[in-house]
């Protein structure tokens, strides 16, 4: 493949944008690569500005979950935009959006638009101290929850690929109040309910792990999450910025059986604008003002445009389940990988979940937290990424992240990534 227009805009944007990207791990940098530009998407398949094209499973870190530039979504977005693209003020879409969701989320009461999964997490921390009188968070390592400064404790997802363990800008005040657990570690979060029955405000996990990768946690786990909260009026707090409408069209928490006190959303519920949600029973979601006294606010919250498209994209999902069927198809993948790799002894391991899947450079089976996911070879897996990308299949450009079957992608598709990922697998026997 030639990229030599992508090159030439990367030595640009070096000059001008820190590190060539507006977001950290699009610099392929955990690759030994260059990123490539993309210009266009349609379906499974995104092209580059070198005219190359690729069978997309990065599906924009998660939101097009109907593919890329799905007609109906266009055509929602177009149609609002035509009208004005803010007011600042309030719209029908709002209340539209609220309805939808409440319909969707049914153990959830009360909405609040945001702009990102950030800034969904932040309002979600706020308000649970705001509702408890609490002042501790507790974490797991490996989970990202976005990048707030007191979360930047053992996150995972750009952090880890970049190697730092915390951020510079930082301080230790900003993070003191944030404990990070081993993810899936009954024991240490038992411990830290002992040593502090009363202060904690929030436990806050992604119910099924996406930023260190695949790595989904015992059903046990999250019920013992439940317990505790329950027991210690904290509020469970599920990050569903990844796993809300990527399984089915709702929550994680619906196919987990468990009810969280608040979820975050993201990206998803916006078809690919930029967009989050937090949302709660009314009694804590009263917390935030102008009802309550927790501050929270945003210029462009709830911005039409943005909530035209989430609002087709998630009615669309509703409406044609895609999701048996991303799961039949991330599932050849997973099959294929894992028998070849089996047969040949070759430390790999496709970890999948309905839609999603990670495939693990690593000796030993399925990663059960971050020490183990840290134990994967990343140089192999740049060698994957690299081989990958040449012959026209684009996946996520770090070790420690989801591949992203959409609704678009054929059995065809899937077939052929599995067919390359099982040459690569070769070139290591
Ligand atoms: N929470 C989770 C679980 C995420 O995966 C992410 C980002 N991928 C975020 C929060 C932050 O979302 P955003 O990038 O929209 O700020």
């Amino acid at each position: 493949m030639n990229h030599t227009q992508s090159h030439k805009l990367f030595e640009k944007a070096c000059r001008l944008i820190p590190g060539g990207v507006n977001s950290p791990v699009r610099a392929f940098k955990s690759v030994k690569n260059k990123p490539v530009y993309i210009v266009e998407g349609s379906g499974s398949v995104i092209t580059d500005v070198d005219s190359n094209q690729y069978i997309d499973f990065c599906s924009s870190w998660g939101p097009l979950v109907l593919g890329h530039n799905d007609p109906d979504v266009r055509k929602a977005l177009n149609n609002a935009a035509e009208k004005g693209l803010s007011f600042g003020t309030c719209s029908p879409y709002e209340v539209e959006m609220a309805e939808l969701l409440k319909k969707l989320v049914p153990n959830a009461e009360m909405f609040r638009m945001v702009n990102s999964g950030t800034e969904a997490v932040m309002t979600a921390l706020r308000m649970a101290r705001g509702f408890t009188g609490k002042k501790y968070i507790i974490k797991f390592d490996g989970c990202y929850h976005g990048h707030s400064d007191s979360l930047l404790v053992n996150a995972g997802s750009g952090l880890l690929t970049n190697s730092v363990s915390s951020s510079a800008g930082v301080t230790e005040k900003q993070t003191a109040e944030v404990m990070s657990l081993q993810y899936g570690n009954a024991e240490s979060i038992q411990k830290a309910f002992e040593k502090y029955p009363d202060d904690i405000a929030a436990v806050i996990i992604e119910p099924v792990a996406g930023n260190m990768g695949l790595v989904k946690p015992e059903k046990t786990f999250l019920e013992l999450l439940r317990k505790l909260c329950t027991e210690h009026s904290s509020c469970l707090i599920f990050d569903e910025v990844i796993t809300g409408f990527r399984f089915h069209a709702g929550a994680y928490a619906d196919i987990a059986g468990i009810t969280p006190d608040i979820f975050t959303f993201g990206k998803i519920i916006g078809a690919g604008m930029p967009i989050g949600a937090v949302a709660a029973s009314e009694k804590i979601a009263s917390c935030l003002a102008p009802l309550g006294n927790v501050y929270q606010a945003g210029t462009l919250s709830g911005n039409p445009a943005a909530l035209a498209a989430g609002i087709a994209g998630l009615k669309k999902l509703e409406q044609l389940n895609p999701y048996p069927e991303m799961t039949r198809l991330a599932g050849i993948f997973a099959d294929e990988v894992n028998k070849f790799a089996a047969e040949n002894n070759i430390p790999a391991i496709c970890v999948q979940e309905r839609g999603v899947f990670t495939l693990f450079f690593k000796e030993g089976g399925k990663p059960e937290n971050l020490n183990d996911v840290q134990k994967c070879n990343t140089d192999t897996f740049a060698d994957y990424h690299n081989y990958m990308l040449e012959h026209g299949f684009y996946i996520p450009p770090s070790q420690f992240e989801l591949n992203f079957v959409s609704a678009a992608h054929t059995e065809k598709d899937i077939r052929s990534a599995a067919e390359c990922a099982v040459n690569f697998l070769k070139t290591l026997k």
